[in-house]
């Protein structure tokens, strides 16, 4: 065969141009340890070689590490997580790292109901359902195929969830793409099938501390959120069902504010959740491609976390019942607001509340997001 046909057709093959002869790398992976049933995790590595390394495991798609440099190009891991399999498996409470799903955050009362039938979930959070129930995806075995192009790694986790899995109606196929991008961007892209009627809502629940997992608090962290409204909780952090302003209240970071200047302040909401752990209504909406969401500095490393995401909400959780009890990598003793999530997603307990987005997913429609967190420095 000519040369330049042996070329264009390698290009098609692997996605890339022309200089792609050579199929990209099979991602770098190792056992990550047993489940108490018996099967084995996996631990990949998605590295770019250009500053930005993840390592993900098919247990929970759970992102167990993400090093990115900071200002004077020193690596550091940024994520709160556990040196093992083991770690993960003991944890019912923190969600560190992991895919979320069926629900992810609350549904009030275990409780929705659906074209005319009421279904029942695990209250698992008081009387209120939690991230999917008592085994949600976090807890599930993924399936993981290497879907590497030249230009970038990239892991694909696949999970079936059976018809009335944890309480929810329809079998449900669900695709998650983790890529890391030459840009230092950490891509998620989440993709889902239904054969029934059914509710979804699926995000990340990675708790950052730019200047690296278990290097203090996170109370000094600059946050801008491009959001103008909330939706207000009540003490059990249930939705009432309005959009209500930040401006004037201690949610409010449409301008640079650090996340500690105002968690301390007599608010009511502040109260209820002990410091933040809010639904923002992104002013984007739902864009079809990921728009900014939020940005966060941190002045001591330098490092800037860009969030951006094709999702109507993003739920700010500053790790307010972290307490010192948690025992992480290398021993680290997680206290305090010593991370904080920035959760993609639709509104808490969307599937009672009307005036929100739907979250209903029906047979022949494909569920389909994207969300990038992306990495750089500042001096
Ligand atoms: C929720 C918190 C919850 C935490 C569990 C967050 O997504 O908003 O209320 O305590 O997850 O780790």
């Amino acid at each position: 065969m000519p040369h330049t046909l042996t070329a264009v057709l390698a290009a098609a093959l692997f996605g890339g141009s022309l200089m792609a002869i050579t199929p990209p790398p099979a991602l770098p992976h190792r056992d990550f340890g047993q489940l108490p049933d018996g099967r084995h995790a996996e631990l990949y590595t998605l590295d770019n070689h250009r500053g930005l390394r993840a390592e993900i495991t098919n247990y929970g798609g759970i992102v167990v590490s993400l090093q990115t440099p900071d200002r004077r190009g020193k690596s550091g891991d940024i994520v709160l997580g556990y040196d093992n399999l083991a770690g993960y498996v003991g944890d019912t409470k923190t969600y560190f790292g992991a895919l979320i799903g069926r629900y992810a955050n609350r549904i009030a009362h275990g409780r929705f109901s659906l074209d005319g039938h009421t279904y029942h979930l695990a209250a698992n959070n008081g009387a209120n359902s939690l991230h999917g129930g008592n085994v949600g995806f976090n807890r599930r075995l993924w399936t993981a195929r290497d879907v590497s192009t030249a230009a970038a790694p990239a892991l694909e986790l696949s999970y079936h969830s059976a018809d009335g899995e944890e309480g929810y109606p329809g079998a449900l196929s669900v695709r998650v793409v983790y890529t890391v991008t030459p840009d230092n961007t950490l891509r998620i892209e989440y993709a889902a099938t239904t054969d029934k009627d059914t509710v979804l809502n699926l995000t990340n629940h990675s708790y950052f501390n730019l200047n690296g997992e278990g290097a203090g608090d996170i109370l000094s962290t600059v946050l801008t959120l491009h959001a103008r409204r909330f939706t207000p909780v009540d003490a059990t952090l249930i939705p009432d069902g309005k959009l209500a302003p930040v401006a004037g209240t201690p949610l409010d970071f449409t301008q640079p504010t650090p996340i500690g200047a105002r968690i301390a302040q007599p608010d009511a909401q502040l109260k209820f959740a002990g410091g933040y752990d809010f639904n923002y209504v992104l002013d984007a909406g739902q864009p079809r491609q990921p728009a900014l969401a939020a940005e966060a500095y941190d002045p001591r490393s330098g490092r800037v976390m860009r969030v951006l995401t094709t999702q109507p909400g993003i739920q700010l959780y500053s790790g307010n019942f972290l307490d010192g009890s948690v025992i992480g990598k290398h021993g680290h003793h997680y206290g305090l607001h010593a991370g904080f999530a920035l959760e993609t997603q639709h509104f808490p307990d969307s599937p009672n509340q009307p005036r929100f987005p739907s979250t209903e997913l029906k047979p022949g429609q494909r569920f389909h997001s994207v969300t990038e967190y992306r990495f750089s420095t500042r001096n």
